[in-house]
Formats: C-alpha cells, structure tokens, sequence
C-alpha cells in the first residue's frame, strides 16, 4: 500500500469482485451511513415508491441485491419532494461501470472519461453512474445515446417505430439533440487508477464514493441521495431545506462553481423558471458579473441547454427570467437586442404567445420542435433585417431568407442550431409570403408543404397579433378541412384574386393594404406593435 509501490495500472482494469474493492465503498446498508450526511429517515420525508419508475425500481433493487449501494439522485429525488413527476430518473452506485453492466443485459456502457451505464427499457434509460471522485469530469459532460446506440440495444425498440410523420421524428430529435455533435476525447481510464503490486486499487481519480460525489453536483437542491436500502434521504449539503423553503443555492463559492461551469448559470435561470424557486442571493449575484462566460461555452452545449430551457413545459417563465438576469444577451444577442429597443412589441408578444402555446403542448405530450422555437426566436431580427431592404423587396422570398440566414448567423457560433432545423424554419419563412397569396393550383401544393403545418401555425399566430391578415388564415382553414373538389374550388376562386371573392378574396384584398406587416413589422416604425 506504500505510494512508493505503487503503479499505474496499464493493463485493461480488472472487474473488482465487491469485497476486493479498496476504494472505501460505504456498504450497502444504511448502518455504514457517511458522518457528514444527514439521514431523513423514510416517516420523515414524502417520497413513496409508488412515484419511482418500476425500471428505476428494479434497477435500485438489482444492485442493491448485488451488494452495492444504490440511490436515486438529482434532479428526480426534488421533484418527488415537490410532487412533481420527474423528468427522468437517475441512479448513483459504488459499483463500477463494468460491474453495473455484468448485472443488466439491456445495458450499455457510454463514455470515454467516465463511464457510465444507461440501463434500456424499451425507449427509456436509467442512467446508473459510479460515485464520482473529485478528479472526474462534471455531471454535465455526460454523453447522450445516440440514435444508432439506442438502436443497437438488444431489446430495444426502433427509435423510428412509432413515428408517424416528420414533425414526430424532429421532436424526438430533441431527446438526443446533442448526439452526433458532442465532443469525445480519447482517454486512457487505466492512467487514472493507480494500483498496488497485487493490483488493489490505491487510488482512483474517476470513481469515488458518496461523500465524493456529492460536492461534483450543482445545486443543493440537485444533491439529495434516495437510499433503496432503507428508503431514507442523504442531504450533505442543507438540499431538503432548500427544497422545502424552494430555494435555489450553489455548493460552495457561487463565484468559483459559475466559473468551473458557466452552464450552471442557466441552470440556475432553468430551475428558478421551471420550479418557481428563488434564487438564494449569493447565488444570484455573480450571474451579471459573470454571464459574458457562457460565450465560451461549446456551442452545441448550448443549443442542448436553450432545448432545456424552451421545450420542456416552462418556455414563457424561462424567457422571462433570462431577459431580467441578462442572459439572453449572450444566448441570443440579436434578440436581446430587439426587445430591448422594442420592448412589448408585436414579435415580442407573438414570441410569448408562441412559448405559452409550446408549454401547453408539451404539457399535452404533443409534439414540437426547435424549428419552430427558433422561427420564434429570430422572428423580431429576422424583420430587422428585411427592413433593411427596399420597401418594394420585403415580400421577396429572397429578402427574407437573406434576413433569416443573416439573423441565424448572429446566433450560430452561441448556439448551434443544428442544420435540419435551420433547413425546417428557412422553409417556414419561405411559405410566408406563399400563404398570404394563395394563387391558383399552387395554393394546392403549398398544402402539400412538408412544412406546410409549420407555417400555417406561424401565419396563424402573426394574425393574432396584426401582423397578418385574420382572413387568409380562416380561408387556410376551410382549405385544410374541405374535401379535393372544395379544394379545387377554393384554389380556383384564389387564382382570380383579389377578385375572386369568398374569403381569399377578401383576405388578399385586405392583405394587399397590410402586406408590409411581414417579418417583424411592429417594432421599428412598423405597424402591428
Ligand atoms: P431536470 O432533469 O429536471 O432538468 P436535473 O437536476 O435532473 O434536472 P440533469 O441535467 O438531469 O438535471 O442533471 C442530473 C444531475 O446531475 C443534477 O441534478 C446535478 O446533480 C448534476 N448536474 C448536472 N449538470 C451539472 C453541472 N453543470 N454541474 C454540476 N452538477 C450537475
Ligand atoms: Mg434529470
């Protein structure tokens, strides 16, 4: 055991047999509870086991069996404690990857650095995570499955099997957004353990115990462990407090972990839109002082987080709290900078109402999709920079994708969008000016539109707030829901236009007067604000 003896362990690391582990793992049971922990025992908090998912359940239970400690930790443990229903259920063990996967056949083994097991069931993991030691990488460089590894898993359904049209297949995109983008270093595991003669491991810089693991993770209230031995909470760090008082505090110097990891900025801005706390004043105040450091951020974290931010059931409260912490600035610059010389403009509203809209689908569990939040995000510059142009030109297609690229530039290197849904919101742009004049036979085919939905959807809502004509939206709708001989008809009436009467007719007709309430008309001069 001398350091002088020992080694770096070169050879591929061995499976320790559990009593062979010298690495201090705490013992199953509670009775070998950490001194520095709290222990709420099970009458003293609120979390039943009728909440935790069954495949949470059996892979708590698996471990347990198999002489590992085994806790549900994070974000699930204080959603439970809210009576919330958690997003997704995350498991911390003793046991080391290798170990985890010898006791799960539907598993596998992701990342480099640190390894962890995702445990499938059907479409949904558990994602089990040895206890990491103060060396190891943050929770949140974990790698996310990708699309062909949930399609590799034995037992594991096509990810496509049950998707029925493209809008399905984008909003599951969201599940994995990062998936082919994320960085993945080589990485020799073996150098990071070191091992005495007889390879007993000394030390290791990757896989620690509890007491650990604990102070790796963010939020207090992100730091309560649920033991499966005894069903009791570990709180290390003053978490169940915090939970119960809805407050949102950092571990350790605020200053020092914004710095470790700016992301936890937004995080922090997520958790206080998404949960209602508040957030505990040393934790708020570096947040304008330091926010310029997510510019440093990898883009494609970013695009991961602002999907977090925006499409999870919270969208308008999360736009709020990022424009009064001054976020927004350096996720979206183009947009901060719109709405704040703009401030309660048309395309602000119309945003709003778009993330109001977005939050009620997804508390529906209907489909959306980050081409459509981006449409919403850039819709306000994407005018700025159609004004650029003639007057006479704002109605040109290639005017407004000219504007839609150049306000997608800006946002780019901060936020990587990635390029399917760049081509879907171009394409939703693009429909505008063909949905505002329907001629003919190509009203038909823009029916046709794959992004057809998607466009209509943004007409509809630029109506709402006058920056589109209510009429050609109701003529929209009776062509969705007419028969082919309707159809033909009402195209057929459209072609005249704006002589041909019925509601195209009259639409166009009022549409022409107002035409130039396109792309963000309302802010500047614009009308419509
Ligand atoms: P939700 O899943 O509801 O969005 P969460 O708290 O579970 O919230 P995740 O991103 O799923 O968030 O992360 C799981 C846990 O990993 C967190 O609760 C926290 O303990 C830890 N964690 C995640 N990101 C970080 C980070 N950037 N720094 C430190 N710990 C983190
Ligand atoms: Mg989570």
């Amino acid at each position: 055991m001398q350091e002088g003896k020992a080694r770096y362990y070169r050879r591929p690391p061995q499976l320790l047999k559990r009593n062979e582990s010298t690495l201090n793992f705490t013992p199953a049971s509670s009775e070998a509870a950490p001194r520095l922990a709290r222990i709420i025992p099970r009458d003293g908090h609120s979390i039943s086991r009728s909440r935790i998912s069954p495949d949470a359940l059996r892979v708590l239970y698996r471990l347990r069996e198999a002489g590992f400690q085994a806790f549900l930790v994070g974000g699930c443990v204080r959603d439970l404690m809210l009576g919330l229903e958690p997003k997704d259920f995350d498991v911390a063990t003793d046991a080391l990857p290798e170990q985890v996967k010898r006791l799960f056949r539907n598993c596998r083994l992701v990342g480099r650095r640190f390894r962890l097991a995702h445990v499938f069931f059907g479409r949904d993991i558990i994602e089990v995570a040895t206890f990491r030691a103060s060396g190891a990488p943050l929770p949140a460089d974990e790698p996310v499955p990708t699309r062909d590894e949930l399609d590799e898993v034995e037992g594991g359904e096509s990810a496509d099997s049950d998707t029925t049209d493209g809008d399905v297949a984008e909003a599951n995109a969201v599940m994995d957004p990062l998936a082919d983008s994320r960085d993945v270093h080589d990485f020799d595991e073996s150098l990071e353990r070191v091992v005495d003669e007889s390879g007993r491991i000394l030390r290791d810089n990757i896989y620690g115990s509890i007491d650990d693991d604990v102070w790796r993770r963010d939020f207090t209230c992100n730091a309560l462990y649920y033991n499966i031995a005894d069903f009791s909470v570990w709180d290390y760090c003053g978490g169940f407090e915090d939970v119960a008082a809805r407050r949102l505090r950092l571990i350790g110097d605020p200053e020092t972990r914004y710095r470790e990891d700016p992301v936890r900025m937004l995080r922090a801005a997520r958790f206080e839109a998404k949960l209602g706390f508040s957030i505990e004043t040393a934790t708020a105040e570096p947040i304008a002082r330091l926010s310029d450091l997510l510019a440093g951020v990898p883009a494609a974290r970013l695009f991961d987080e602002t999907l977090k931010l925006f499409l999870t059931g919270h969208g308008a409260r999360s736009y709020a709290v990022l424009k009064q912490r001054g976020l927004l600035e350096v996720l979206l610059p183009n947009l901060a900078a719109f709405v704040r010389r703009h401030p309660g403009s048309a395309p602000e509203r119309m945003l709003i109402r778009g993330l109001e809209n977005t939050d009620a689908r997804v508390l529906a569990d209907k489909p959306v999709t980050p081409a459509f939040l981006f449409a919403l995000l850039i819709y306000g510059p994407v005018g700025v920079e159609i004004e650029k142009a003639p007057r006479t030109r704002w109605n040109e297609i290639g005017t407004i994708l000219d504007a839609v690229d150049q306000a997608m530039r800006v946002i780019q290197p901060r936020v990587a969008v990635h390029r399917r849904f760049v081509l879907g919101l171009r394409d939703m742009f693009a429909l505008q000016p063909r949905l505002e004049a329907p001629r003919g036979r190509r009203a038909l085919r823009t029916l046709e539109h794959p992004r057809f939905r998607a466009g209509f959807d943004l007409l509809q809502l630029r109506a709402e707030f006058g920056m589109a004509d209510a009429g050609i939206v109701r003529w929209w709708e009776q062509m969705q829901t007419a028969n082919p001989q309707q159809r033909a008809a009402l195209s057929e009436a459209s072609a005249g236009a704006p002589a041909a009467g019925g509601a195209g007719g009259e639409a166009a007709g009022r549409r022409r007067g107002r035409r130039r309430g396109r792309g963000g008309r309302g802010r500047g001069g614009g009308g419509g604000s």
